[in-house]
């Protein structure tokens, strides 16, 4: 697909999600939302999880903390089948999407042409798995019914690609200094600290699971004042 197809694609989905938001009624909604509050992980910080089912199965979590009623760090991830896809995390500083490589389905983000997000998508073959819009960052499943008639329209879109192995690698990068940065605020530590593999990944720390280099590097963490490195030559942030 040429970056030109690329662009048309999106643009026509786009066109799509604008114009189809309040046509589907509200009656057909097969999203449901979970919300669970919890304060006890760190002092100060509340953590708020909101898990999205469509048709009973989990298609968004969005995990967001803050403390004193601002945001440290929101982390959305987005599934299909039980497989995570890829994911959406917003930083008090920075925001980054990125694609789980080797997923069996692919990830892709549209942006408006003031270059905000405006929706996310699960694709396969062309055919849309999943959809979700997004307002100021903040990411929302779509119905069975509206997927149905985005379906109708996909069938004459070309197929997305699959994330790049390096884009996908400096993605993870990226989001390991904002995990690193974020442990050094909330736990006051200095330049020079090395964060564990504790201190950062875990279902109470910043990254629910340790991320894998798509080319199987080895990431090194290092000090809070030091780039994160993959040991892929090409891998770097
Ligand atoms: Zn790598």
């Amino acid at each position: 697909m040429t970056p030109n197809h690329v662009h048309e694609f999106m643009k026509t989905i786009i066109a799509y999600i604008m114009t189809c938001i309040s046509v589907v009624a509200a009656g057909t909604n097969d999203v449901q939302v979970f919300t669970a509050f919890n304060t006890n992980t760190q002092p100060g910080i509340l953590i708020t999880l909101e898990t999205f089912t469509r048709a009973g199965q989990t298609n968004l979590v969005r995990d967001t903390r803050t403390r004193g009623g601002t945001l440290t760090i929101r982390n959305q991830t987005f599934y299909h089948d039980g497989v995570q896809i890829g994911g959406h995390t917003t930083y008090p500083t920075t925001s980054f999407t990125y694609s789980v490589a080797g997923a069996p389905y692919s990830m892709s983000f549209q942006y408006d042409a003031s270059n905000q997000l405006r929706s996310a998508l699960v694709t396969s073959n062309a055919t849309i798995l999943e959809l979700f819009t997004c307002t100021n960052g903040v990411f929302y499943s779509k119905d069975s019914a509206f997927l149905q008639k985005a379906a109708s329209l996909s069938a004459s879109l070309p197929q997305a690609q699959g994330p790049d192995a390096t884009a996908t690698c400096r993605a993870t990068l990226h989001h390991l200094e904002g995990a690193k940065h974020t442990w050094a605020l909330e736990h006051r530590q200095m330049n020079s600290a090395v964060p564990t593999d504790t201190d950062l990944f875990g279902r109470e720390a910043y990254i629910r699971e340790k991320p894998k280099c798509p080319r199987g590097g080895t990431y090194t963490i290092g000090a809070v004042e030091e780039h994160p490195l993959c040991s892929i030559p090409g891998h770097t942030f």
